[in-house]
């Protein structure tokens, strides 16, 4: 903690608080241990940290769901860390890298909205991260409470980066900063070109990215790309099955269904059991068999949720759908049918033929559009229930 002051001469200086004898010891918590299996990028990392090589802009890429954010905490957590054997894990600046409230820790990140900032939903992204430092753009895009559909990294954010860069750092003598997604930037990325090119010293950033395809190349060329590998699914399901105590079937099921991607594994991981599963299948249930009282039931249990369970409904009904293509395409694996979700997915598919999919799917975007308005939700859903019942029942061609 720093106190600034004038001294006699009129100059500002700062002063540093002497450390108290007693530090306070913090349980280890490592960024690290949350990546799977990314051995070799953590050895690169630790030993540019020992050559003191730790590059000013650094650009973690690898496809979706591989743990670029968490490898960009842990390479801040490694930089600003107090000790010698960085990230030792117990400091205090390791505690707040771990806790997302270290104030030389910046982060940037696509919003909604032509002039939105960062800091507008800085409590949001802290949370989201703290639930699932795996989530991808649309479990982000989807806790935010806005219309607008396009996410974005805008000029005014690209302005508030250099601002926060030209800050002297509180804590030491460092500030780094986490551009979550490089790839929303758009043409507004040139805007930091020169900040890219000549960092003030001791100024980190580090990208990290799902599409590399999509930076612009004068950022690409003024970063130093560390590649994560893809997870292989039997570490994925492995690493599920441990952090979250699941069974090696249900975990490989929850893996399954959400197609190899870790940020829809980890949020359903976490939320124990598949529970929506229950209310998926009775809105299917419902909805074939068209007797009102059973539709307006389901709809008043749908209204009761939150619009954050809303989403992640419609989210995992989707994806229920995608598994159903798979399982008509016979690339569902056998040996995870007994699991309840399976099972039901799979009977379920030869229940559905490919344009019933479709029309679900337009169906759910519909309706997810219609919550993000704020429409008057039990109305609409009347409509959407009578279509929806309507789509279920009409001539089954397969
Ligand atoms: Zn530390």
């Amino acid at each position: 903690m720093y106190l600034c002051a004038m001294n006699l001469f009129g100059e500002e200086f700062f002063e540093q608080e002497q450390p108290t004898a007693q530090a306070v010891s913090y349980t280890r918590d490592l960024w690290r241990d949350r990546l799977i299996a990314q051995d070799e990028l953590l050895s690169k990392l630790q030993s540019a940290h020992r050559l003191d090589r730790i590059p000013h802009c650094s650009l973690f890429s690898g496809s979706r769901g591989s743990g670029q954010l968490i490898a960009a905490l842990h390479l801040a957590q490694t930089i600003l860390c107090t000790e010698d054997k960085a990230p030792c894990g117990v400091c205090d600046a390791c505690h707040r890298v771990s806790q997302l409230t270290h104030p030389d820790l910046h982060f940037s990140y696509p919003t909604l909205g032509s002039s939105s900032l960062a800091r507008d939903v800085s409590d949001q992204w802290r949370e989201s991260v703290h639930q699932n430092p795996w989530m991808d753009i649309s479990i982000w895009v989807g806790r935010q409470d806005k219309e607008a559909k396009q996410a974005n990294i805008t000029a005014a954010e690209c302005r508030a980066i250099i601002e926060k860069l030209s800050m002297k750092p509180f804590m030491g003598e460092k500030t780094v900063l986490i551009l979550w997604l490089p790839e929303f930037l758009g043409k507004e990325g040139n805007i930091l070109l020169k900040l890219l090119e000549e960092p003030a010293i001791g100024s980190y950033i580090i990208l990290a990215t799902n599409d590399q395809n999509a930076i612009l190349p004068t950022i690409i060329s003024r970063s130093q790309l560390f590649l994560l590998k893809p997870i292989e699914p039997s570490k994925a399901v492995l690493f599920l099955q441990q952090q979250h105590q699941l069974s090696a079937l249900e975990a490989h099921s929850i893996f399954l269904a959400a197609d190899g991607n870790m940020s829809l594994s980890v949020q359903w991981a976490k939320e124990g059991k598949f529970q929506f599963l229950e209310l998926t299948k009775s809105l299917f249930q419902k909805a074939y068999v068209a007797e009102p009282i059973g539709m307006l039931e389901w709809i008043d249990q749908f209204s009761q949720l939150d619009k954050e369970k809303q989403f992640s409904l419609f989210q995992f009904v989707s994806q229920m759908l995608s598994l159903c293509i798979r399982a008509k395409n016979n690339i569902v694996e056998s040996g995870v049918s007994e699991n309840e979700m399976i099972g039901y997915v799979l009977k379920l598919s030869a229940g559905l033929n490919w344009l019933q999919i479709e029309q679900i799917n337009d169906l759910l975007d519909d309706a997810t559009m219609a919550i993000k308005r704020n429409a008057n939700i039990k109305i609409f859903m009347l409509d959407w229930m009578i279509q929806y019942s309507k789509c279920l029942r009409q001539k089954n061609e397969n």
